[in-house]
């Protein structure tokens, strides 16, 4: 990846606003391979954090975009970190966010928590306002199942992790629970995932459902019904309970290399093509670039629960 695509959007985000994208890691190197994963299956599985962009790239690139969106008048109310794999394999991410702290803006990190029980990855991402972190399973057949970690990680020691980390955090803590038909959807599973995040308090948890085309075909999404007992569950035990189910795609480009732009959004958001259509509005030459994309397969087309998207070829 070049570090031209290190930013991307902003997107509107339901959780954040305006969100501008960090991509702080090479292409689908992650801790985890999610059956659901929106990316697609992991390239490349990983556990210790090592070096990837270095924190002033990571700097110069927001600093170009956020000029180039200042000049287009597109508000921008944060910086996230939410690459297409897990933030926190960038051993140099708290760096990176206390050099963006510059800009004044709300800094999110949305990460999977696999590696919140290292001490040094809790305190490079305490430093970001907003954390949102991964528990879709607290049980370890069914957390392999859906999550497939790397093999040294521990779902006891993941969860303690995360469990530290909420307790130490003074930021804005929220988690995310994704939830699949059949495997993790059923009362009992729910309770005890509620139950979990009842211990670390999260601002929000939000629940989630596969909406975009997951990187295992068979995954299934939970119905209407299990999804609305879901939330009855979650309350009993949590405050602030939301469903994750939207799609969170008005977005903008500011380079001037739309075919980049395209690819650097979509290497994380699968985009549907009413989005991309309408972002392509008003841009000199913006179906050409579009088609050129999906004539050399960089950008596919997968249908999915009645939508299309564009996604991503890795
Ligand atoms: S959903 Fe997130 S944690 Fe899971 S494989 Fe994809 S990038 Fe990794």
């Amino acid at each position: 990846m070049n570090e031209s695509m290190i930013t991307f959007g902003p997107v509107a985000s339901r959780r954040l606003g305006s969100s501008l994208g960090i991509n702080n890691i090479s292409p689908k190197v992650c801790t985890y391979s999610c059956i659901y994963c929106q990316v697609g299956r992991t390239l490349q599985m990983e556990s210790e954090p090592r070096n990837f962009f270095a924190p002033a790239a990571i700097h110069a690139q927001a600093t170009h975009r956020l000029a180039a969106l200042n000049r287009q008048g597109v508000a921008v109310d944060c910086l996230t970190f939410v690459p297409d794999g897990e933030p926190t394999l960038d051993s140099r991410i708290g760096e990176a966010i206390e050099q963006l702290h510059d800009f004044g803006m709300k800094i999110g990190v949305i990460t999977n928590g696999s590696l919140l029980w290292r001490p040094e990855v809790r305190q490079a991402v305490a430093r970001a306002h907003w954390v949102s972190v991964k528990v879709d399973s607290v049980d370890p057949r069914c957390w392999r199942r859906i999550n497939r970690p790397h093999p040294r990680l521990r779902l006891e020691e993941v969860l303690q992790g995360i469990e530290t980390f909420a307790r130490d955090f003074e930021g804005e803590l929220a988690t995310e629970t994704m939830l699949v038909a059949g495997l993790n959807d059923k009362p009992a599973d729910i309770r005890a995932v509620a139950h979990f995040l009842a211990k670390i308090e999260p601002a929000k948890a939000y629940l989630a459902a596969p909406i975009r085309p997951p990187a295992e075909t068979w995954v299934g999404t939970p119905t209407e019904s299990v999804m609305t007992a879901a939330y009855q569950l979650f309350k009993e035990e949590l405050a602030q309970v939301e469903y994750l189910l939207g799609f969170e795609e008005s977005c903008a480009v500011a380079g001037e290399d739309l075919a980049e732009e395209l690819l650097g959004i979509t290497a994380v958001h699968p985009l549907r093509d009413k989005t991309v259509f309408s972002l392509l509005e008003g841009r000199e030459n913006g179906r050409q670039v579009l088609n050129a994309l999906l004539e050399s397969n960089k950008l596919i087309v997968v249908e999915y629960e009645g939508n299309r998207f564009l996604v991503r070829k890795m």
